[in-house]
């Protein structure tokens, strides 16, 4: 599937922080985005694209899309005929996780996609999916046949009462697919990134998941010890890379799993805390599981009992072959991005 690249590229989410570096990825590459946004007038959230058109070849134009609205994404989509579907809201603490998780992931996943149908240039579409579709606890992976997950492998533990982001991303994957082969115009290619870590382009308005994380890195939530929960890692500009390749590789193609490094938080925070540790309260150790399952969820509503059994002191394996030899992904070192990550923290005066 050959795609043409003087024509326009969607990025849906354009705000997001993985978005932001395949927005720039793209104008880098001297591409035409149509960055949809649920509020193209909140130009605190799109100053940065704004910034990185002005220094590239590329050029970026705003449309006003959300994923609840049918028919919202028509005009972004007109002409392109590449599409990445980044937007789906990645926070663990919902009040409503249908309302809040499920819809706009499943149905956005849908409005996106049924748009597609009805624009004729369209060739691929690039979803940003997750390993939340393949696994929910890390013992998931422990329990994969080898120890480790592949592509082959499909969530099925994760419910609207237990881990509803990690449900909401199984459900949108399914759906994407399920669209995807009941036409043959274009072809989807998912990837399906394991946690984010890197230097965000947006660090003050990103509500991802992962800066909620790295925020809690230097607030002195961990100062007594780092729950030693088993993570996957892949930097956020190794992510946009593999997004690009997906997009404009021809034989890009099903799912594939986007991980550079299989680790935990102890390690993650190690080379934070060699360079931080004395400026920031933070603790370079494990904590004991017994004090995780004593004190974990009163210091964070994320660390509920079912979780800590389930993924502290186990550890996480999946297998990126399929993507490092099909996309030609190579991966920054984990503590490079770590330490990136902290530093645009810093920089930007957040911690
Ligand atoms: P961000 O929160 O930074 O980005 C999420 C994006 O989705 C934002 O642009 C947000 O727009 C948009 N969005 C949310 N709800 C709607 C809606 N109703 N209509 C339109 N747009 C909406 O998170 P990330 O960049 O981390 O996540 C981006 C993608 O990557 C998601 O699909 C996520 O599931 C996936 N992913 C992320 C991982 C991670 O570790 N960060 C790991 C694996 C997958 P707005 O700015 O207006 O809120």
């Amino acid at each position: 599937m050959e795609i043409d690249k003087s024509k326009p590229v969607l990025v849906t989410g354009a705000t997001g922080f993985v978005a932001g570096w395949i927005v720039k990825k793209l104008l880098d590459e001297g591409l035409t985005v149509h960055a949809a946004v649920r509020n193209p007038d909140n130009k605190e959230k799109i100053k940065h694209l704004d910034e990185l058109a002005a220094n590239a070849p590329g050029s970026i134009k705003y449309f006003k899309s959300d994923l609840l609205e049918k028919g919202s994404y028509a005009d972004a989509m007109e002409g392109c005929e590449l599409v990445f579907h980044t937007a789906s809201p990645f926070v663990l603490d919902v009040k409503d996780p249908q309302k809040d998780l499920i819809d706009p992931a499943v149905k956005g996943t849908e409005n996106v996609l049924e748009q597609a149908n009805h624009t004729s240039s369209v060739k691929r579409v690039v979803l940003t999916s997750s390993c939340a579709a393949i696994y929910t606890d890390t013992v998931d992976t422990e329990k994969a046949p080898g120890g480790r997950i592949t592509e082959e492998i499909w969530n099925n533990t994760a419910s609207l009462d237990y881990q509803p982001y990690s449900y909401s991303k199984t459900l949108a994957e399914n759906k994407a697919w399920e669209i995807a082969k009941a036409q043959d115009r274009w072809d989807l290619v998912v990837i399906n990134p394991s946690f984010v870590m890197g230097p965000a382009l947006n660090p003050k308005t990103t509500t991802s998941e992962s800066y909620r994380v790295l925020k809690q890195m230097g607030s002195g939530a961990m100062k007594m010890g780092i729950p030693n929960i088993g993570f996957g890692v892949i930097d956020v500009r190794d992510l946009a890379e593999a997004h690009f390749k997906a997009g404009f590789t021809p034989s890009a193609h099903g799912r594939n799993i986007i991980s550079g490094h299989n680790t935990n938080l102890v390690e993650m925070v190690k080379p934070i805390h060699a360079k931080y540790g004395k400026q920031y309260p933070m603790s370079a150790r494990a904590l004991p599981k017994w004090m995780v399952w004593t004190f974990g969820p009163m210091l964070d509503k994320a660390l509920e009992r079912k979780y800590i059994s389930r993924n502290v002191n186990h550890k996480f394996t999946a297998d990126n072959s399929k993507a490092v030899k099909e996309l030609g992904l190579q991966f920054r070192p984990l503590d490079q991005t770590m330490v990136e990550s902290f530093d645009a923290l810093v920089e930007n005066k957040i911690i």
